[in-house]
Formats: structure tokens, C-alpha cells, sequence
């Protein structure tokens, strides 16, 4: 089973759009947006949920208000300021500052403080034009994205063999922290997409960095190659120095955003320059990977 992850060092250069175009061109697979955080993918493939799980992780402290002698122990001991009461000696959690360390479980006198597990967002099993896709929503604040893109990606493989599939296509995770390591974990190849602008540069050789670190091999994709010529030549010399394939240099095109508008893939919108380039991509990946 292959497993082809997508990811850029941020935010922003047209990675999802190429996901979504990878997943249209590309035959059976099992597609997974990785990005629990801020997940967009499923806007232009517009799923159809079959399945909702709810995700939990960690816990959290809950006050049981009719036990509380209001001693204040709990939020004297509380170092992140996660326990408050009010003027009537309310004593309260805020469950986005709890961070679940259970010292006011332990010394509350009259152990009134329970620690169940905390929802913190949900995954779903849905279909798309496209074929089957996992994908979740962690909720604003929650941490856990590590824990719930493993889950992702395990649901994932589970999916592909059932149904004899042998292509996991992902959506990665913006970045270089912990959840793209995990999201690199176990992935036979990387396609990197970056934009010819310093920042750019520098962002591909972080993550470029990380694969190598995974020993995960990796291709190059230069999104709007031409908007900076000259950044454009320095990213090619560095995946002819590094020996990173260089599967596509793709225009700057309007179509992108025209079809992302549309909630469509920029392959589903007729014939252009960039689409053909997208699918020349694909096929390089499917040489690599077989
Ligand atoms: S330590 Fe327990 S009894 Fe004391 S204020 Fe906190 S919850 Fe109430
Ligand atoms: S579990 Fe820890 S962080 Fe959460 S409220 Fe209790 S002491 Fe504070």
C-alpha cells in the first residue's frame, strides 16, 4: 500500500488545491485530510458524512458544585489559573486553561472534583465524488491534533484494506510540528509544495529536513513558478543538489481560485495549462511510487 502525503512548510501555497486535483486525476484511493486543526479539504470535495465518531483525549477536572465546601484549595493549587469562583464561593473550571495535570482531583478535601475524558472534536468516514475520505475537526483550542491525525491515518489504512485499494492520498498538515510528524509517519512519499519566495525556500528545506530525518523520500512542487523567476531557479538548484525530483512548476493561474469558489477541483474546470501540468505531476508520482 502506497501512502503519497502532501504538505508544505505553511499555510497558503495552494496545497489543498493540489490535493483536491491529485484526487481527482488519480484512480482508487482512500483520501485523508490530515489537518484536524484547520481542515479545508472538504471544501472542495464536499463530502457526504457516513460515519461520525467522536474524539476524545486527555481530561479534564469538573467541579461538582453540591459537594464544594468553597475551601479554595483547588484554585490556590491550580498553576494554570484554571479554577475561578465567583462572589458567592462558586468554584468553576475553565476547560480551555485546564490542562488536565489533576492536582486539584488529588488534594480536593472532599473529593468532589471528577476527571472525565475530554471531547475534543469529532472524525468522520464520508464519501466524495472523488471516493472515500477521512477527515475530523479538532475543537477551537483542543491540543491532541498528534493523537487524532494517528487515528486518521490508522481509520485510513483500515478503510484501504477492506476495500483493496492501494493509495492513501493525504492532505498534510501545514508546518513542521507535531502533527506533521506524525502525519509523516509511516508515508512512502512526500510531495513538498512551496512558492518561489525566500520564505518559501526556507520552509521546503524544513520540511525537506524532516523527511530526510524520517528517511521519507520526497518530490518538489513550485506553485506559481512565475511570480519570482529567479526564487524559482534557486528552488530548482536545490532539488537538482539534493536530488529531490521536481514533479511540476505550476502557473500562477486565476482558475485556482475559480474553482475553489466553485468548490471544485481546478482539473474539474475545463482544459489549462496548470491542469495538464498537475496531472504530468501525478503521473510522475505514480512512476515513483510503484
Ligand atoms: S478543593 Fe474541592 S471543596 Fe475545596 S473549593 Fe475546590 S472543589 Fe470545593
Ligand atoms: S486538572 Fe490541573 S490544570 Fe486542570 S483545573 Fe485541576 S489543577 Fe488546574
Amino acid at each position: 500500500m502506497r501512502e503519497i502525503l502532501v504538505l508544505s512548510g505553511k499555510g497558503g501555497t495552494g496545497k489543498t488545491s493540489i490535493t483536491a486535483a491529485f484526487a481527482h486525476v488519480s484512480g482508487d484511493k482512500i483520501i485523508c485530510d490530515l489537518d484536524v486543526d484547520t481542515p479545508d479539504l472538504h471544501l472542495l470535495l464536499q463530502p457526504t458524512h457516513e460515519r461520525e465518531v467522536q474524539f476524545y483525549a486527555g481530561n479534564e477536572a469538573r467541579i461538582n458544585q453540591a459537594g464544594c465546601i468553597g475551601c479554595g484549595l483547588c484554585e490556590e493549587m491550580c498553576r494554570y489559573n484554571a479554577i475561578h469562583h465567583d462572589g458567592l464561593d462558586v468554584f468553576t473550571v475553565d476547560p480551555i486553561r485546564c490542562e488536565g495535570c489533576k492536582v486539584c482531583v488529588t488534594f480536593c478535601p472532599e473529593e468532589i472534583i471528577s476527571f472525565p475524558e475530554k471531547h475534543c472534536g469529532r472524525w468522520y468516514v464520508s464519501t466524495t465524488r472523488f471516493g472515500t475520505m477521512v477527515h475530523a475537526q479538532l475543537f477551537p483550542g483542543e491540543e491532541n491534533s498528534g493523537r487524532l491525525v494517528a487515528l486518521l491515518k490508522q481509520e485510513a489504512k483500515k478503510l484501504a484494506k477492506e476495500k483493496q485499494i492501494d493509495c492513501i492520498l493525504s492532505d498534510g498538515v501545514p508546518g513542521v510540528g507535531c502533527p506533521v510528524i506524525s502525519s509523516l509517519s509511516g508515508a512512502d512519499f512526500v510531495v513538498i509544495v512551496t512558492e518561489p519566495t525566500p520564505s518559501g525556500r526556507h520552509d521546503l528545506e524544513r520540511v525537506a529536513g524532516l523527511c530526510r530525518h524520517f528517511r521519507t523520500r520526497a518530490g518538489i512542487i513550485i506553485n506559481k513558478f512565475d511570480l519570482n523567476d529567479e526564487q524559482s531557479s534557486h528552488i530548482e538548484k536545490y532539488c537538482r543538489d539534493n536530488g529531490y525530483p521536481l514533479l511540476a512548476k505550476l502557473p500562477h493561474d486565476a482558475l485556482v481560485t475559480e474553482a475553489m469558489v466553485k468548490g471544485r477541483a481546478v482539473t474539474e474546470c475545463g482544459e489549462s495549462q496548470i491542469g495538464l501540468d498537475i496531472r504530468g505531476a501525478w503521473e510522475k508520482i505514480e512512476k515513483l511510487t510503484r
